[in-house]
């Protein structure tokens, strides 16, 4: 059998340390994931549910640069802390949930701010403004073996030099377990799934020319240039 068109390729995200790759299979990103976010995205962080939207495993991005993208003024950062799964299910207990994780690593939730907030307005998808070409900028994962599971620790992101976002991870209103657990029960998990797990406040801009810098203390940092 023959593929009637060159097939794609594989989308992957590298191991740190190694010449490793880690296939990338689905992109799960949850939102609203930090209260302080919450509240300045005008949302009540204690009565609401968790919900996720997905980017395409082919939006991630690893050069250290980003296109700034087309029809929109408005893109913004979110730094956010990336969980690896090598294995996966239906219906994950939260007691084992971390089992599945094969390691972590730092992500933007790079976001076309002016073309979500008008999907959100009339009640659309949000795919324009979050799931476009290189709109997952993406650090190496370092494996649990290294990092093991981090649960506290400072978030941040800054710009030119400037701290931006600054958070905690222990301040996720859904932690990674919760999100395995809850993700399972409505999808199949598999290996090579990524789950994007929210950003901080403090979200903002970017303009051509700006370098952003994210930390999450205990995985890594990242950086990026705005081209
Ligand atoms: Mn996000």
């Amino acid at each position: 059998m023959n593929y009637v068109i060159d097939a794609p390729q594989q989308a992957t995200v590298s191991v740190a340390g190694t010449d490793d790759l880690f296939p990338i299979r689905r992109i799960y990103c949850i939102g609203r994931n930090y209260a302080d976010h919450a509240i300045e995205m005008g949302h009540d962080p204690d009565r609401e549910p968790p919900f996720f939207f997905q980017k395409n495993p082919n939006n991630v991005d690893e050069s250290g640069t980003f296109p700034y993208p087309p029809h929109t003024e408005d893109v913004h950062f979110e730094i956010e802390m990336v969980v690896a799964l090598k294995s996966g299910g239906r219906n994950i207990a939260l007691d084992g949930a971390l089992d599945h994780v094969f390691g972590y690593g730092v992500g933007f939730d790079m976001t076309r701010r002016d073309l979500q907030s008008v999907m959100k307005k009339m009640g659309r998808p949000w795919e324009i403004g979050k799931a476009f070409e290189q709109s997952a900028p993406m650090g190496p994962l370092y494996p649990v073996s290294q990092v093991g599971h981090p649960e506290a620790g400072r978030i941040e992101m800054k710009v030119n030099g400037e701290q931006k976002q600054i958070g905690d991870l222990n301040q996720m209103i859904w932690k990674v377990p919760e999100m395995i657990n809850y993700l399972s029960d409505y999808y199949e998990l598999a290996p090579g799934d990524l789950i994007m797990s929210g950003t901080p406040a403090g979200v903002g801009p970017i303009v051509r020319g700006d370098v952003m810098v994210g930390t999450v203390k205990g995985v890594g940092e990242f950086r990026c240039e705005v081209i």
